[in-house]
């Protein structure tokens, strides 16, 4: 391959992996080969500047979806340059100090491993939120980030300024979305920067008030003159801290190059006691007038860089392929690993994802394969390491049948992998009673996941209806189980049964309804009777649930092993009725569709009011829609409206309609 070829071949690749990693958040690189892949093009353009073209994916940051309204930046927002090791960095420092003959101060940060966000203020308020995008362009998702706690909508002074920060998933919350992605047959998200940008960019805001995110900021542009005084970053930090944002307590400010080396070596093992992602430092020059003379690259500032921490990779043995049938009936294969070091724990387990995944990457029983565990805290099989012994093992071939119970196994639209259809199939009710009792569904104390396999195996439960029938003395007929804790696995399952309806809804597992659609779906019904009658037409017309959802449901309460464990559940008192009654009946028989921005409501908080005087929202306008609710910039919802001759709202309407 001749020069040109491999640059068209880099950039080509790189252009595909942007695509994949910004649009549809779902990267089939690693980070570190990406990075790879980035520096060696970088490489080449310096060496062959011929060859160096604007389109070149090393002149442009990111990209722009079309999802949202797009919004110029007022200030360019840039990516920045990084290196994995020592000396690269040295370099860095020695020639930004070269010009002003001196030793600079730097600042250290943690680099945070999410989403990058420009948010403005004017006079203290929060007026407006974007994403980076490409840089000069970025996504206007105000509203959404209105439902982060962490970021301030009114600051301690009245200030007008610009800060950027970064949106972020903590490590533990990242986990059981896809835990529960899993079992629901959802998409699950690569690592907690995809999660968090995937929540963020959602056009449900609902969606994302119920993820867990959170944001530091780590840049401020102020724009009254008193603060243009401010002459240091770290300093300017500390001013974000005193009017209201959070900042990442892990910052140092150092007098040298040493000093950002050794805040590194650091960090590269104290990382993994946090629980959000970082996958390198930042390094900036402290001084603003400094940064300023220094100024920017097409990409990335000349003042700052990134120490990237390598991904922690190690070598072991595939001693087995397991099989684990979740609550939906899906099975996912698990790998069983020679037990090795990694991160700072043993692993002896990682995931393989999916049956496509084995196949991609040709895993064999008895291979020697890589296990990567970088910003993701479940370590994963990434790829075999190619020996002699490799060709010599049998291809892995997916089984047939369900191990636990011998049905056949089948391929269902919508599920990536192989599901078992039986819906009594012993593996699967254990997951669904051990999912049953989980914090998010029935949260039941004291009965863990060794206490339901003592159960199952002693055949005193095979459903989660049964749980209701145990007496305390069942439960001293397990190993070490003394009368008080007998007492209290009793009335913590007695006590579960006065749960409220969201909750119940999650516990039954319904494929594609975890959590957040429960508590979406319960906030619309007032029992669970009232969900099982409704039509797929009335299920798909809630926002946030699309008609595969709407489909599920319906087809979970035709199933007649489901009705038998709902009519069992009731007759044993489990019966709950949803929170929300309605404080008023002003609305009653109104159904109303949002749309555009709100100037004082959030469309959560707006959908609330509806729902709390009785009305009902819709995600689409039909000839059946009362009102149409419409802020700034509406999107084609209000044409319909406007189209089928609804009436249109403004808020202020709105607000006078429930005063
Ligand atoms: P980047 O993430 O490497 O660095 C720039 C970003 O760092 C900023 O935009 C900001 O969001 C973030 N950041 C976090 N903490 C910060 C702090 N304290 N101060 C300043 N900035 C901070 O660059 P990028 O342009 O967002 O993305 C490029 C990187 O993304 C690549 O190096 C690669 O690792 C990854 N990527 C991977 C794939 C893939 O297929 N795996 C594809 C595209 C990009």
């Amino acid at each position: 391959m001749d020069v040109l070829e491999r640059i068209d071949y880099l950039k080509d690749e790189i252009n595909k992996s942007n695509y994949k990693y910004y649009v549809e958040e779902d990267p089939y690189l690693t980070d570190f080969e990406y990075d790879k892949l980035f520096a060696e093009l970088k490489e080449l353009e310096n060496k062959y500047p011929m060859f160096k073209t604007p389109d070149s994916p090393t002149q442009r940051v990111g990209s722009v979806s079309e999802k949202f309204f797009s919004h110029t930046h007022k200030y360019r927002l840039y990516s920045l340059d990084n290196t994995y090791n020592e000396t690269e960095l040295r370099k860095w420092y020695d020639r930004v100090c070269r010009e002003y003959n001196k030793e600079l101060e730097l600042v250290c940060e943690l680099k945070i491993d999410g989403l990058a966000i420009a948010l403005t203020y004017e006079n203290g308020l929060f007026t407006l939120g974007v994403t980076r995008g490409d840089g000069v362009t970025g996504e206007n998702i105000t509203q959404n980030l209105k439902t982060i706690k962490a970021i301030p909508l009114k600051l301690f002074e009245p200030k007008n300024l610009e800060v950027r920060g970064e949106i972020y998933m903590p490590k533990s919350s990242f986990n059981k979305l896809n835990e529960e992605a899993l079992n629901t047959g959802d998409k699950v998200f690569a690592n907690p920067r995809n999660a968090a940008s995937g929540s963020l960019r959602q056009l449900d805001s609902k969606i994302t008030a119920k993820r867990d995110l959170s944001m530091f900021t780590y840049t401020a542009i102020f724009e009254d003159e008193i603060d243009k005084n401010i002459t240091g970053h770290y300093e300017s930090i500390m001013k974000l801290k005193d009017l209201g944002f959070k900042i990442n307590p892990n910052i140092r400010l150092v007098k040298n190059i040493q000093g950002a080396i050794d805040f590194c070596n650091e960090w590269a093992t104290k990382r993994f006691e946090l629980d959000y992602a970082t996958d390198g430092v930042v390094i900036k020059v402290n001084d603003l007038a400094i940064q300023k003379d220094l100024g920017f690259t097409a990409r990335a500032p000349k003042w700052a860089t990134a120490f990237k921490f390598p991904p922690e990779e190690v070598a072991t043995k595939l001693l087995d392929i397991e099989l684990n049938t979740g609550k939906t009936g899906v099975v996912t294969p698990v790998a069983i690993l020679e037990p090795v070091q990694l991160a700072g724990s043993t692993v002896s387990r990682a995931s393989l994802h999916n049956f496509d995944e084995i196949k991609r990457l040709d895993v064999r029983i008895g291979d020697s394969v890589l296990i990567m565990k970088a910003a993701e805290i479940i370590p994963k099989v990434i790829k075999v390491i190619g020996t002699k012994e490799h060709e010599n093992l049998p291809v892995y071939q997916p089984p047939k049948n369900c191990l636990a119970c011998g049905t056949e196994l089948i391929e269902k639209e919508g599920v990536v992998g192989l599901y078992c259809p039986n819906p009594n199939c012993g593996q699967l009710m254990r997951s669904k009673i051990e999912f049953w009792v989980s914090k998010d569904a029935m949260d039941i104390d004291n009965v863990g996941p060794s206490v339901i396999a003592q159960l199952y195996e002693k055949k005193m439960i095979s459903n989660p209806a049964d749980l209701y029938r145990l007496l305390p003395q069942d439960f001293m007929m397990l190993d070490l189980v003394q009368e008080k804790s007998a007492s209290n696995m009793y009335l913590a399952i007695q006590e579960s049964k006065s749960r409220p309806l969201n909750r119940l809804l999650t516990a039954l597992g319904i494929r594609h309804v975890g959590k957040e659609t429960a508590d979406i779906i319960a906030g619309e019904f007032a029992s669970l009777d009232d969900i099982k009658n409704a039509d797929t037409a009335r299920l798909s017309e809630i926002e946030g649930v699309g008609i595969i959802v709407a489909q599920s449901i319906y087809d979970y309460f035709r199933n007649e092993a489901n009705l038998k464990l709902l009519s069992d559940l009731k007759d044993l008192g489990v019966n709950p009725v949803s929170k929300a009654a309605p404080k008023s009946d002003k609305l009653s028989g109104k159904t109303f569709v949002l749309t555009g921005t709100l100037e004082n409501l959030t469309r959560d908080e707006a959908a609330a009011l509806i729902k709390s005087n009785g009305g009902k929202t819709s995600s689409s306008v039909s000839k059946k829609t009362s009102y149409v609710l419409a802020g700034a910039n509406p999107g084609s919802k209000f044409d319909k409206a406007q189209d089928l001759g609804v009436i249109i709202l403004t808020e202020k309407d709105f607000l006078e309609m429930i005063e």
